[in-house]
């Protein structure tokens, strides 16, 4: 739970939702609002690179020529990646499962 202090509150959002501080975006967890998570059988990936290019959130990054591990942190579930996957190596899977496992 926040404390009065630590509560950013509506008076603090600049005027029209403006964005005053460039790349603060990097800093919100708004991986946290998916519903559905995309998990990737690694075995099966041909690093096309479509989902990088197709992720609308630029979760997805190429490392040394090869697809790396999706930013978490930064997706929210869209599922476009596993949409184009032309060999379908993406799944997505329901945050609830993700939840059960942790208990
Ligand atoms: S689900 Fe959407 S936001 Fe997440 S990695 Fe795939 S394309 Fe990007
Ligand atoms: S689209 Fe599918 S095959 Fe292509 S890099 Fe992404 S996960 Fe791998």
């Amino acid at each position: 739970m926040l404390k009065k202090k630590d509560s950013t509150g509506w008076k603090s959002i600049p005027p029209g939702g403006l964005v005053l501080e460039a790349g603060n975006a990097a800093k919100y967890n708004t991986g946290s609002w998916k519903s559905f998570r995309p998990v990737f059988d690694k075995s099966k990936c041909i690093n096309c690179m479509l989902c990088n290019v197709y992720c609308p959130e630029f979760c997805i990054p190429v490392k040394n020529g090869k697809r790396g591990e999706t930013d978490l942190f930064h997706c929210k579930g869209c599922g476009i990646c596993a949409k184009e996957c032309p060999v379908k190596c993406i799944k997505m899977v329901n945050e609830s499962e993700f939840s059960k496992k942790s208990k």
